[in-house]
């Protein structure tokens, strides 16, 4: 079974200015006392990406933004591309995150065009797939992360989807307080690696980082993570405070 590294990865969504942004990275840095073991992302407002990237410049804490345009320049009033990302340092982008399907018409074929762009651009893609509780009550959850896993990721090569990361959200469990039973999230995470081992390449089920998103927080993290099948977590609301930010870094390293 491949080795993978539990991951941290914060999407602090439309909070904090530039300055608000490197008091947390300070803060951080000063409080992460094994930088090593776990991944730590920060995926941040745009208008943090330059600010940041100067306080991580030495440190093994990668960061990205939340969103991007698949073109490289154009008529697209508002967007940011793929090169202006490159030009902040970044190493991340997320791709997919359910509040830009549900408010921004985020579709899998725009998802698709966005992670092959990223990948172009030497941008590690971390792909949101999740259903809803609609979905998931009439028993759809199978269906709608083939359809969100074929459209995101479908023609990928094995040797693309090395550098990406697959996040399990649920949108009902998003920002609501109510997380996924670690259960539920294990069969999600389950499905997914057989379907990247049969729609991507034998064994890229079992190399690929699988995060999972939902309230996740100092209280449940433990009982999500000691699964295997679950890589680490995408983190909303407990990204944004140092304290737990940190103690989930914690939870995740104590597992390792
Ligand atoms: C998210 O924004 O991806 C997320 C999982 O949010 P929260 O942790 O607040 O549910």
């Amino acid at each position: 079974m491949a080795q993978r590294k539990k991951v941290i990865a914060g999407n602090w969504k439309m909070h904090k200015s530039p300055e608000e942004s490197k008091e947390f990275v300070e803060g951080l840095l000063s409080k992460l006392l094994d930088k090593e073991s776990v991944g730590v992302i920060l995926c941040v407002p745009f208008t943090s990406l330059f600010h940041i990237s100067e306080l991580l410049k030495d440190e093994p804490v990668g960061f990205g933004a939340q969103n991007m345009h698949w073109e490289e320049q154009g008529a697209y009033t508002g967007e940011i591309s793929p090169v202006m990302l490159n030009s902040t340092g970044c190493e991340y982008v997320t791709l997919g995150h359910s509040e830009r399907r549900q408010y921004y018409n985020e579709t899998d074929e725009t998802v698709g065009k966005k992670v092959h762009s990223a990948l172009e651009h030497n941008l590690k893609p971390i792909v949101c797939i999740g259903e809803s509780l609609e979905q998931r009550e009439a028993d759809k959850v199978e269906e709608v992360l083939s359809r969100q896993l074929s459209g995101g990721l479908g023609d990928l090569s094995e040797d693309q989807m090395s550098e990406v990361i697959v996040a399990y959200e649920p949108v009902w469990a998003i920002g609501t307080g109510v997380n996924a039973t670690p259960e539920q999230a294990v069969e999600a995470h389950k499905f997914i690696r057989t379907w990247l081992d049969e729609n991507i390449a034998s064994g890229v089920g079992q190399s690929t980082t699988v995060l999972y998103g939902g309230s996740m927080k100092p209280a449940n993290a433990e009982t999500l993570l000691t699964n295997d099948d679950i890589d680490g977590g995408l983190i909303g609301g407990a990204s944004l405070k140092v304290d737990s930010f940190v103690e989930l870094v914690s939870i995740a390293k104590n597992i390792s």
